[in-house]
């Protein structure tokens, strides 16, 4: 048994942490069990034997982050007796009905203005007469919206990460930030809530460029908030939203001829994300969780539908330079250990899908379509069948955990 186990986490380090080879020289496995170390040959910072892991490998997603650290480093003796806790005996749904699912529409969106703060916009030259706009963020909330309305009529619960377009995952848009972080008790709060650093608030004395203040501070206390939400609301499955972009057409002026869909799970986190004790046990929840495996599942099923219904092929690893450089493939085509914050935050099964190129030619036409009208804005027909692409690789998915 403990022989098979060793073999196993040993492949899954190689599969998904391999990128960054200094990753794996925090761990050690053996006959007795995992260990974790503060640095590669430094002391030992957490042990845990096979017994443990078993008993932990199920529950550890659903430990929130603060009370995982203190049970594994100060108390570990009450393993077990805090194992047996009720409130982590947390069944997952087998079915759509009763089930918690919380979407992440990719971006902020709204305004032509604010897409261009947060670099998700663009204008695209179709002939001397016209030009097309697009705005991800929108793209995404749409998509998110629709989805979660196929996903509540089947019975599940719903969680958007941001109530509308233009409007963050802290309630706000970055505009009315701007002017809050002006008032010090606000920007003492957000350092409470731990989503800004001592040295962020530094940055808001000097001045900024918006697109700077957007991408230093702003933009990944935002992703901060979003992780944050997601796990406080312990979802069976996260959905992220994004619409892709051919990396190659900088500018995003002219369309380009070519489109791909792809998905990501987390892994190959670096050894920068191991510097501290947080970053650590959260790798050891990848590694001992089966939460990448599931994630692969369901974004697998996921790329199936986009790329059927949607006729976009799935891309090969040489399609995309990050695919090659970023990236490891995983046993599911299409889908790609990526080390993003949202991959590496949420804890849980989770896609994080990219199902087409919105600077292709025959795209960013149909995103712009008139099609059917979602809270009072027409949203093109090919944004809905983004949204039932979605539907449907959730629902195999879902079928799925009832023969397993
Ligand atoms: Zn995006």
């Amino acid at each position: 048994m403990a022989q098979s186990e060793q073999e196993y986490y040993r492949k899954k380090l190689d599969t998904y942490f391999s990128k960054d080879h200094e990753t794996a020289r925090y761990f050690s496995i053996t006959d007795k069990g995992i260990t974790l170390y503060a640095e590669p040959e430094a002391k030992a910072e957490v042990t845990l034997s096979w017994r443990e892991v078993d008993s932990l490998k199920n529950i550890i997603s659903n430990i929130p982050g603060a009370e995982l650290e203190k049970l594994l480093t100060e108390k570990k003796d009450s393993l077990y007796y805090y194992i047996k806790k009720d409130s982590l005996h947390y069944t997952h749904a087998q079915s759509l009905k009763g089930m918690k699912i919380a979407i992440d529409p990719g971006h902020i969106g709204g305004t032509f203005h604010m897409g261009e703060t947060e670099s998700r916009c663009m204008n695209l030259m179709i002939d001397s007469t016209k030009q097309i706009e697009l705005v991800e963020g929108n793209l995404t909330f749409f998509t998110a919206q629709l989805l979660k309305k196929k996903l509540e009529t089947q019975g599940a619960q719903v969680m958007l990460t941001r109530p509308d377009t233009g409007i963050s995952s802290l309630g706000l848009s970055f505009f009315e930030w701007k002017r809050k972080i002006k008032i010090r008790g606000y920007t003492d709060s957000l350092l409470k809530q731990g989503l800004i650093t001592d040295k962020e608030i530094k940055l808001l004395h000097v001045r900024m460029e918006d697109k700077n203040l957007f991408s230093n501070v702003f933009g990944p206390m935002d992703l901060s908030e979003r992780a944050r939400k997601i796990n406080a609301f312990n979802p069976d499955i996260t959905v992220i939203i994004h619409y892709n972009v051919n990396e190659k057409n900088l500018g995003w002026t002219r369309t380009s001829n070519k489109d791909y869909v792809m998905a990501f799970v987390a892994g190959c986190t670096t050894s920068t994300d191991l510097k501290t004790l947080q970053g650590r046990l959260n790798l050891l929840r990848l590694l001992i969780s089966p939460d990448i495996e599931n994630s692969v599942s369901l974004s697998s099923d996921v790329v199936t539908h986009l790329s059927t219904d949607l006729k976009v092929p799935i891309a090969k690893k040489t399609d995309a330079s990050y695919l090659s450089e970023h990236c490891l493939s995983t046993p599911a085509t299409g889908v790609y250990s990526r080390n993003l914050a949202l991959t590496r935050l949420i804890h849980g099964t989770l896609v994080y899908g990219e199902p087409l190129y919105q600077d292709n030619e025959k795209e960013c036409c149909l995103l712009t379509a008139p099609g059917e009208n979602v809270e009072g804005c027409t949203v093109a027909n090919r944004i809905a069948l983004v949204a039932d692409a979605y539907y449907k690789g959730i629902v195999d998915y879902v079928n799925s955990l009832t023969k397993k």
